[in-house]
Formats: C-alpha cells, structure tokens, sequence
C-alpha cells in the first residue's frame, strides 16, 4: 500500500474480489482520519459507510468517501467537532453539532437518549449544525434491535427536488426511514428519500452511461427528462407520488429544519461552497419505547402483522434485501470494486 492516508491494517484488495467487513473499516477510517477527522468520528463514519457497501445500498456506500474527503480537506465540515448535547426537556435532546457530522453527533447523545426513554418512554432527537449526507437506516436498524421504534429524516441540503407547479427546485430528496422490532425476526426497517430517485442513485446511473425511468425528473426548461445529465445539471427530481410526496418533503423540512433550528434546503444550498458533497443542515429522530403502548406483546403483534403480510403475498419486505446481502457479506465478503479499490491508492 502507498500514498498519504492508504489503508493501514486492512489487507491490501488489488486483485481480491472480497473484502471483510473489518478490513473495509479500516481503509475507510485510515482515510478518513488522514483527512483530519478525529478516530472517534472516523469510526462511526466508516462504520455507516461499510454498512451500507455491505448491505447493498450502493447510494451511500464507498462512493461517499470522497465526498467525506472533501469536505474534510477544505474545512466545510469539521472532523474534530464535538457535538453539545442539551436536555430541553423530559423528551426533547437537543444536539448542536457544531458543524461536524450527524452520526457521531447522535452517537454522542446516547445517553441523554436512553434516559429520556427510560424517564418517559419517548425521546425527540433534534440534531442541527450537522452533516448527513448518508441513509438512515444504520441508526435506526440499531435502534429497533435495542427493541425500540424509530423514525427519523433529513432536510437534505441540496436543491433538487421540483414539485409540481414550481419552476425551480425547491426541496432536497429529504429521507424519511422508520425502524421497528419484529419477535423472532430481524426489525423491518425502510428508508427512503421524498423523490423519485435518490440524488446518489442518479449520480451513479449517470456514470454508468444509463438514463432513468420515466417521470424521474425534469431537464433546465421543465421539460421531463430520463436524462441524469439533464435532470442532475440544471433541472430536478420529481417528489414520488406527486403532491403526496411533495408534502411528505415539506413535513420533513418543517420538522428537521424548522423545528431542529438547522438550516431549510433553500438556505443551506445558498451557504455552501461549489461543488461541496455535504451540508449542515437538521435531522429529527423520534424514538419511542414500544412498552410504554400499555402493550407488552409488541414485538409480536408486529410479528403476527409481518406474516400476515408475507401470507398475503408481500415476500419482500423493506430490509430482507439488506440482511440477506449482509448474510453474503459475512460468509464470502464484499465485494471489492474500482471505488473500494481506490481506498488502497
Ligand atoms: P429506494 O427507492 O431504493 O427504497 C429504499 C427502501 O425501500 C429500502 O428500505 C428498501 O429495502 C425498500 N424497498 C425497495 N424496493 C422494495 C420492494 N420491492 N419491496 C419492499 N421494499 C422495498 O430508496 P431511495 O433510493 O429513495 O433512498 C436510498 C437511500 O438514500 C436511503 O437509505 C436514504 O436514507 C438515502 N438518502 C439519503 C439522503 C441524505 O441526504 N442523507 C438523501 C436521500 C436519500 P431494502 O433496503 O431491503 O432494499
């Protein structure tokens, strides 16, 4: 291995077609560490981000790191910062995550979180000043094995989404995710964003050369286009589900910009740099004790709930896809591509 920042402990991929999880890691926190991120927050990014490869949410996988990279290497976000975490009430944790990223900043909050829980049952997460440029689904997988219920979105940050009527983008591709625990199974978990297409998704068909479905988007003059091109440089996504979608987004703004305190899309897109890959904006979880519902069976009424969907035909339910390319991962590895290649450069 060569080069300031190449993986240290992980073995070398250059010509493997797996890699472990751990070595995974590694590589990614030895470069995030060499782009001046502190180890704590080095791990907890690397961590997101492994899971993700491993998983198969490509979207936000390896493919991120350089956009980590950057916003490291011109001082956007800061990899040293220590989030201040402030009890505003019973149920309410406040995070200032003074501009560093959101999943250490939450991870910071871990036990103002378990004591709002444990005092009332419920906690409202309210992180602002942060950076989630990732998916959701990492924090609240781990919420629902600890047998909690979670939710959580993100006011995204960049300008990208064009609802019907408006002539600009207006919303980002804002993520919502829900997580809950299922007796005897894995929790059901989904999470996606508020458009037709997630940014990274179309970010990644226009490398590949591919155009997207119909109703994707829209080009510059608001024209509908599968054009990545078109739709990514200078025109917008389309909320899913028209106007349903498009007060979904609006919802999560509200919520994870207006009442975090963080910055709405529209202002946040103003105040980055060109070209930055992150930005600080809010996020909201809410993370509830199913126990507190006066029903102490709830994980398996939910499981009851899951067979009965799984009888009725739904086979695949948001996360089988996940655990089953996890299950892969840990027996064969994952599978090293020219991105995770890149690491080792
Ligand atoms: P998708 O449209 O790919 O949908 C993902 C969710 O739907 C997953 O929970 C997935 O489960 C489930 N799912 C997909 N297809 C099916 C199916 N046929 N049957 C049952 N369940 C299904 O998501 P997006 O592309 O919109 O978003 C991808 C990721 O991008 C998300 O993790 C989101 O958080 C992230 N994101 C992050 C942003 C940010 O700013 N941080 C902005 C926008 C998106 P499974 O995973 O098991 O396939």
């Amino acid at each position: 291995m060569s080069g300031n920042g190449a993986a240290k402990g992980a073995e070398e991929p250059r010509g493997a077609e797996r890699i472990t999880f751990e070595d995974l890691v590694a590589a990614i926190e030895s470069k995030l560490t060499a782009a001046g991120a502190a180890p704590a927050t080095a791990r907890v990014l690397a961590t997101n981000c492994a899971s993700c490869e491993r998983d198969g949410t490509l979207s936000h996988g390896v493919f991120r790191v350089a956009g980590y990279l950057d916003s490291l290497e011109r001082g956007w976000a800061d990899g040293t910062a220590e989030a201040s975490v402030e009890v505003a009430g019973a149920s309410f944790v406040r995070i200032d995550g003074r501009n560093g990223f959101a999943q250490p900043a939450l991870a910071a909050a871990g036990p103002q979180i378990e004591q709002a829980l444990a005092d009332t049952g419920v906690a409202v997460v309210a992180l602002r000043n942060t950076h989630h440029f990732s998916a959701l689904w990492p924090e609240l997988e781990s919420f629902a094995r600890d047998g909690r219920v979670a939710m959580g979105m993100i006011a995204s940050g960049k300008l990208a989404v064009v609802p019907e009527g408006a002539t600009c983008p207006v919303f980002s591709t804002n993520p919502f995710g829900f997580a809950t625990p299922v007796a005897e199974a894995d929790p059901v978990v989904f999470d996606f964003s508020t458009s037709s297409m997630s940014h990274g998704d179309l970010q990644l068909l226009r490398t590949e050369g591919e155009e997207a479905p119909v109703g994707t988007g829209v080009d510059s003059a608001g024209v509908a286009s599968t054009d990545p091109n078109d739709i990514l440089d200078g025109g917008g996504i389309r909320p899913f589900g028209g106007h349903k979608g498009a007060m979904l987004s609006f919802m999560i703004e509200t919520l994870a910009a207006g009442l975090t305190g963080g910055a709405f899309t529209f202002e946040i897109d103003a105040e980055a740099p060109e070209g930055a890959h992150t930005f600080r904006t809010g996020q909201l979880y809410i993370v509830i004790d199913p126990e507190r519902g006066g029903n102490e069976a709830y994980p398996a009424r939910v499981q009851g709930f899951v067979d009965m969907l799984r009888g009725a035909g739904m086979e695949r339910l948001p996360g089988d896809r996940r655990y089953a390319n996890r299950a892969e991962a840990a027996e064969r590895g994952i599978p090293v591509t020219d991105t995770i290649r890149a690491l080792f450069d």
